[in-house]
């Protein structure tokens, strides 16, 4: 049933406590672990333009450092707790609005779940869950997974 399992990862603590749940289905299931970081074009604090996000998609970096920093971090923390659990995990970094990527992603992958945390990197309490999440359900057919985040509060 769940051959491949998909965590979107901002890098944020509360995705991490999703994480948990996506490896310990991984690991029963036998399943490959895919671990995506977007780069938020919709993000204010992002100027980049069409050529950068292109390169972005080609691995080429140049001197964007700082945005490849953060999203290798939040896939290779997905790696390396999965690699250590004996899970096989692909790792992809993408540009967009973060939730048409995760749900294409999802699809054109096969993907059978998608696990991720009810909130992320803003934590806004008072909405009941973040934007990305709230677009991602409603965007989807795959199965989606929410994890609370408070739980580890
Ligand atoms: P908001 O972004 O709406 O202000 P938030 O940051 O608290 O609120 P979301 O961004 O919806 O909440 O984060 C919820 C989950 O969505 C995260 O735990 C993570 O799984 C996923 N997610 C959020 N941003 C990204 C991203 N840029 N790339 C991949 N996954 C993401
Ligand atoms: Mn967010």
């Amino acid at each position: 049933m769940y051959e491949k399992i998909l965590i979107p990862t901002d890098g944020s603590d509360t995705a991490e406590v999703a994480l948990d749940h996506a490896l310990d289905l991984a690991e029963t299931y036998d399943a490959e672990l895919h671990s995506l970081y977007v780069v938020d074009t919709d993000s204010m604090s992002l100027s980049l333009g069409p050529e950068q996000l292109d390169r972005i998609e080609q691995g080429n970096w140049g001197e964007m450092d700082e945005v490849r920093e953060r999203a290798e971090s939040a896939t290779g923390i997905v790696a390396d707790r999965g690699h250590d659990r004996g899970i096989e995990v692909v790792e992809h970094v993408a540009s967009g609005k973060p939730h048409s990527v995760i749900e294409e992603y999802a699809e054109s992958n096969d993907i059978d779940l998608v696990v991720m945390g009810s909130h992320g990197r803003s934590g806004v309490r008072r909405a009941l869950l973040g934007s990305v999440t709230e677009r991602t359900l409603r965007s989807t057919d795959v199965p989606v997974m929410v994890v609370e985040a408070r739980q580890n509060e």
